[in-house]
């Protein structure tokens, strides 16, 4: 949000150094709301692009949706027939068949009126009842703003839609009308509307190639969503568009003029960019724009595609090109069907120039996509079978509805969708030749979990096209993709989820690593419960700790154990809770009451050693005077250089000389008091340390690093965990050991695991 807020600062601070024409004409997309358009208008649209058009068809549809939304109105205070009418004009636009523009008008019917399907079947016929019936199932589920409501939808849109695609045009139609008078919509569901259309509705329209609907729908979303941030770019948008206007002719009639000379006749247009694709790049790149290039492309069309490339030849011989922006879509067709040449010259005024350089049907089917294809043809057959033919964008349709039928989850689903709907794909093939479509930027990873969950988890290694290459490899399409896997890896590091592209990806990482990371933790607790029991001699059992869940509020062993694991509760509060007489020990072996008990606990509490034994005062006090205990949190172990800190009515604190702790005691040096080990070399005893750890995050780490202590003798009481980043976990580990040389084997010990990035001391 600071990237935004700085963006509108700069540009406010810009945009009042230009003179602004105040913008009175409305946004291209806001039709003035005049009155409701006549039947016979209507009917002229459409027969201006398809002289055969059955009238009657027209006329009876009109009246019949008239009639049926009788007197209903709109938020907008409208008879609610304008609405289906409106979104009938969009469809003429588009120039589509009558089953769509008659469906248009009665979309609303079905759901609205009592009209049935049955009677629409009848006057109408089966193919428009299926159209309007099919949107008339979107509509009921698109009462619904919760994402899992909202995957819920998109896969039901995309299912109506697979079986004719006139649906999703007469769907985007709705929706954009809808966008278009969205100011009389109360606030809150004029929000949710607008998110939904952002996510879901422009990007679908943007990957079945329709870009003049795409951008509409993403520019009301933005205005609703962001008000400010649409204003100031808007308002700096007019204000340069203004101060250029003409150098945007002279560039218009330069380009012509210079094709003409060599022979290229071209239709030359400059067309301003949206305000929505300028913040979002703005966004991205955390930039202004100053140039012209920032906000107007130019495009020459022209009639065929050797007139494309001589009108290529043409401008890179007259201009110097700009270099790393020449594309040429024209021998390499985007995924959504765009085909376009696109090169980028210093031009006519010195202004860097975009062009855009390709043949009028290209032209019709980078604005309108799929749409270009459902034109109406005579006698080519329904434009669905034409569109099957002839379509990438359709074939993406059918690819993703199998999709569907594979995928449980719903917001999994969204978040495989959204992905898809933004990206173009690659293709990549297994070794035995099955294909695997993934989103651009996806890698081995992602190929991984797309081929099965299993291979995900497992993965070790691959081979792309034969070579050893990293997992995190981006693929490019065609390669062949051979994942290598382990059946010693039963988890995947959970770093990956942040290197995977897809949804389902992550969301099994997220699965795998969660599980492993409990068990993990189980293990771990396990291993703490098991050494308090042998050293305080008491049994431990499984079926005696299954009685004790209720005491410790936990439904599962495996629960205690994690739960010991993670320390929320501790390996004492186990044994109470099997044996009640645990606790009268513990607390008699804290104060020191008996004697012979406090001796026995020497052993039986690993937690509190009674180590007051250890340390006598030099000097002055007597060893019996006052009680001696160590300071928490990683106290001293024989070796360190300590002082004793008296606190009266309590006795003497122990510290390492190093412990920051020390600092609150420099303004009371009375308080301070020498002291000295004295430890009984025949009965070796633990001291509590801490120590820190990096940890790399990686299936089996937290166990390497445990399994190296204990090798080395050292008892860990508690680990605390904390998350610093994706790659390492910081471990807290307190633990006992013999003395200062032990601990400094086990943190060398530490030190040498490539699992371990760093280890310290700590002192409280
Ligand atoms: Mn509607």
């Amino acid at each position: 949000m600071a990237v935004r807020r700085r963006i509108i600062r700069q540009m406010q601070a810009a945009t009042e150094q230009v003179a602004v024409a105040p913008s009175s004409s409305p946004p291209r997309g806001a039709k003035p709301r005049s009155g409701i358009m006549r039947q016979y208008d209507l009917v002229e649209r459409v027969r201006s692009y398809n002289p055969d058009t059955d009238e009657d068809l027209l006329n009876r549809a009109y009246v019949y949706a008239m009639k049926a939304h009788g007197a209903q109105t709109r938020a907008s205070g409208d008879p609610y027939f304008s609405h289906p009418l409106e979104v009938a004009a969009i469809l003429t636009a588009l120039k589509l068949d009558d089953a769509t523009i008659v469906a248009a008008l009665l979309h609303d019917t079905i759901e609205d009126t009592e009209a049935t399907r049955a009677e629409i079947d009848q006057i109408f016929g089966h193919e428009i009842g299926a159209l309007v019936e099919g949107l008339t199932k979107l509509k009921r589920l698109e009462l619904v703003s919760r994402e899992a409501k909202q995957a819920e939808n998109l896969r039901k849109l995309l299912l109506a839609i697979a079986d004719d695609v006139r649906v999703l045009l007469i769907k985007l139609a709705d929706r954009l009308h809808n966008m278009r008078t969205l100011e009389f919509v109360p606030p809150a569901s004029r929000r949710r509307i607008a998110e939904e259309t952002l996510d879901i509705y422009a990007p679908l329209a943007g990957r079945m190639g329709m870009q003049e609907m795409r951008e509409e729908l993403e520019d009301l979303s933005f205005r609703t969503l962001d008000p400010e941030a649409y204003a100031v770019v808007k308002q700096r948008l007019d204000a340069l568009a203004e101060r250029n206007r003409n150098l945007i002719g002279e560039i218009e009639s330069q380009l012509s003029k210079n094709l003409q000379k060599n022979g290229v006749v071209a239709h030359v247009y400059g067309r301003r960019k949206k305000p929505f694709s300028i913040w979002t790049k703005m966004e991205r790149k955390s930039v202004g724009f100053e140039q012209l290039s920032d906000i107007f492309g130019f495009r020459i069309v022209l009639d065929n595609v050797e007139a494309c490339y001589r009108a290529l030849g043409v401008v890179h011989t007259t201009w110097p090109v700009v270099p790393g922006r020449f594309k040429d879509y024209i021998s390499t067709p985007k995924q959504n069907d765009y085909r376009s040449i696109h090169t980028t010259v210093i031009g006519p005024g010195n202004q860097r120039v975009e062009l855009q350089i390709r043949t009028e049907d290209m032209d019709q089917i980078a604005e309108f996509g799929i749409a270009a294809h459902a034109f109406y043809k005579d006698g080519v057959g329904s434009p669905t079978e034409l569109l099957k033919r002839e379509s990438n964008a359709f074939a993406w349709l059918r690819h993703t509805v199998g999709i569907l039928s594979e995928s449980a989850n719903p917001e999994e689903f969204l978040e495989h969708t959204k992905l898809e709907l933004f990206h173009d794909q690659v293709f990549c093939f297994t070794p035995k030749g099955r294909l695997i479509a993934l989103p651009r930027h996806a890698n081995v990873i992602d190929f991984a979990y797309a081929v099965h969950t299993d291979v995900g988890n497992s993965a070790v290694g691959c081979k792309i096209n034969g070579k050893f290459a990293p997992l995190s490899s981006e693929l490019t399409n065609g390669d062949e993709v051979e994942v290598l896997t382990s059946k010693a890896q039963s988890a995947p590091p959970s770093a990956w989820e942040s290197l995977a592209r897809t949804g389902r990806a992550r969301a099994a990482i997220r699965r795998a690593t969660r599980t492993a990371v409990r068990d993990q933790y189980a293990g771990l607790g396990r291993r703490i419960v098991e050494r308090l029991f042998a050293r305080a001699k008491i049994e431990y059992a499984d079926d005696k700790l299954k009685g004790a869940l209720p005491r410790l509020a936990r439904t599962s062993i495996e629960d205690v154990m994690a739960s010991v694991g993670r320390g929320e509760i501790k390996a004492s509060d186990v044994a109470r809770a099997m044996y009640p007489d645990y606790k009268e020990e513990r607390v008699a072996a804290r104060y020191g009451a008996k004697k012979g008990l406090a001796a026995k606990l020497k052993q039986a509490q690993p937690h509190h050693p009674a180590r007051s034994a250890s340390v006598i005062p030099v000097g002055g006090l007597g060893k019996a005077d006052l009680p001696i205990k160590f300071a928490p949190n990683g106290g001293a172990v024989p070796g360190d250089r300590i002082v004793g800190i008296i606190t009266p009515g309590e006795g003497i604190t122990i510290y390492p000389i190093q412990a920051p702790a020390l600092k609150d005691f420099e303004e009371e040096p009375e308080r301070w008091l020498d002291v000295r080990w004295d430890i009984d070399e025949t009965t070796p005893q633990r001291f509590p340390a801490r120590i820190r750890v990096d940890n790399v995050n990686e299936p089996g780490s937290l166990a390497q690093v445990a399994t190296v202590i204990a090798e080395h003798d050292g008892n860990i009481d508690n680990i605390s965990m904390s998350r610093r980043s994706p790659d390492f976990t910081e471990l807290t580990i307190d633990l006992e050991v013999y003395d200062l040389k032990h601990l400094s084997a086990i943190i060398a010990q530490l030190r040498a695991k490539a699992v371990v990035a760093r280890v310290e001391r700590v002192n409280g």
